[in-house]
């Protein structure tokens, strides 16, 4: 299949698998971006030989482009770099698997050039879903999901040709490294504790969103801003064997669920394939030895984060930048050792409460609400 791909992330976790997916699928890498990781992007170039390679560092820039001088790659640094990979005339496809808001100008930048965005970055979604949608609207981009609950859900509204027969969106949860316990026992877990996932392995954010299920809340606001419904239609499963990855409940109430291995490469290669499938690199699923299939409610005491997403899905507006600001920089926080795990649903309540919410906010305000967020978490 030829299909040129730009990925904004390419360093990370997504950015590795998504790679991997490009080399079975026989697609070609346009552009490429990462942080500060130069060794690891010199390798991948290498191998890829895209157009243009972007370190947002200036020094990590400074450094590939000393490691490349023997290569035709240009390389290009910041979030003009970045904004140049998202605008790339030869890609038709963008993957945004960047961590954190600051994958929302370039994913703004490469809807209005009508690219096809296959989208991991799920924060983009959470701080401005409802102007993202409008913009793919306007400019006729498809906006596809990488996220494996969200791909989940794409796959079974597939045969679904009256969006009104759908009843509910039910996102399954593993639960996490702390499924069934309680604060108490949550109070002394340290940074090495929380990074230890039962089924995933991703980068450190999004493994500390999962354990403390703030991440679940996060694809919540995700769902309703793709799928275009509201927070009552759409429900949480606890499901610890990550085998089925969502299910949708119609009206007749049948329920299509998508199964497969714990693989993100399955959804990501979907979200550039679609509408076809094809042969990939993701693992097969044997049914006969993935054992019992289990299912419980998620307890919103003990994970505080879930019911704080869950009430700023509600309320809307700017809730959704507020909270995704302050767990940014409160995870950040955690991550330095610096606050302790519960304290980063108790910074995020916090920023909730001071940070006034507005309702159909323009981008600045939406860029304000963050700042004003982290700023929040970082005074208490
Ligand atoms: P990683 O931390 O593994 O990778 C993040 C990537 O973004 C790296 O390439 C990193 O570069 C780059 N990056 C980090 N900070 C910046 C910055 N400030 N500016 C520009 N680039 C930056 O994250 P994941 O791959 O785990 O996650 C990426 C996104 O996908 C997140 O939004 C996450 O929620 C979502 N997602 C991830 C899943 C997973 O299985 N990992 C599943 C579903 C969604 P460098 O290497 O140089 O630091
Ligand atoms: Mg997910």
């Amino acid at each position: 299949m030829s299909k040129r791909i730009s990925i904004l992330g390419s360093t990370g976790s997504i950015g590795r698998q998504s790679l991997d997916v490009i080399a079975a699928c026989g697609m070609e890498a346009a552009a490429l971006t990462a942080n500060s990781n130069a060794a690891r992007m010199e390798e991948q170039v290498r191998q890829f030989k895209p157009e243009l390679a972007v370190m947002m560092d200036e020094r990590a820039a400074a450094d590939l482009r000393i490691r490349l001088a023997d290569t035709p790659v240009r390389v290009a640094s910041g979030m003009e770099g970045l904004l140049e990979a998202a605008e790339l005339p030869s890609a038709d496809t963008v993957l945004t698997a960047v961590v954190g808001m600051i994958g929302l100008r370039p994913t703004m930048a490469a809807i209005r050039e009508g690219k096809r965005i296959a989208l991991a970055n799920k924060e983009t979604l959470v701080c401005a879903g409802q102007l993202v949608m409008e913009e793919a609207r306007d400019f006729g981009a498809e906006i596809l999901p990488v996220d494996s609950e969200h791909s989940a859900l794409f796959q079974s509204l597939q045969g679904c040709r009256d969006r009104g027969e759908v009843r509910r969106l039910i996102l399954t949860c593993s639960g996490g490294p702390f499924f069934g316990k309680t604060r108490t026992e949550l109070q002394g877990v340290t940074r090495k504790d929380a990074l230890q996932h039962p089924n995933w392995s991703m980068g450190a954010k999004i493994t500390i969103d999962s354990a403390t299920l703030m991440n679940k809340g996060l694809e919540f606001i995700e769902a309703m801003h793709l799928y275009q419904v509201p927070p009552e239609k759409i429900s949480i499963v606890i499901h610890r064997e990550s085998i089925i990855h969502s299910l949708v409940e119609y009206c007749d109430n049948g329920m299509i669920a998508q199964l497969g291995a714990p693989d993100m490469r399955l959804p990501i290669q979907y979200a550039l394939t679609w509408p076809r499938r094809t042969v990939g690199p993701a693992d097969p699923l044997d049914l006969c030895s993935c054992g019992p299939l289990t299912f419980a409610q998620p307890d919103l005491d003990t994970f505080r984060c879930l019911d704080l997403a869950l009430k700023a899905a509600r309320t809307g507006g700017t809730a959704g930048a507020i909270l995704n600001g302050a767990n940014e920089a409160a995870v950040a926080l955690f991550l330095e050792d610096r606050i302790g795990f519960l304290e980063i649903a108790d910074r995020v309540a916090l920023a909730l409460d001071r940070v006034p919410v507005i309702q159909e906010p323009s981008m600045t305000q939406i860029l304000e609400a963050d700042q004003a967020a982290r700023e929040a978490v970082l005074s208490a």
